[in-house]
């Protein structure tokens, strides 16, 4: 138990606007990452309020 706790690093959603933590799946694109789910990556340039709208 001598081994200590790194804190992971942490981003804000683009989106959201929340912070999210790093997570194992985003270990080579962790540069690239803006949202905090593919839910919020779905949403990017859409509009917040307007929803259900579709394709
Ligand atoms: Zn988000």
């Amino acid at each position: 138990m001598a081994k200590k706790h790194s804190k992971l690093p942490e981003k804000i959603c683009v989106v959201c606007g929340r912070p999210f933590t790093w997570r194992e799946k985003w270990e080579k694109v962790w540069g690239e990452v803006k949202y905090c789910s593919d839910r919020c990556r779905s949403n990017r340039g859409g509009k917040a309020a307007d929803k259900g709208g579709g394709s």
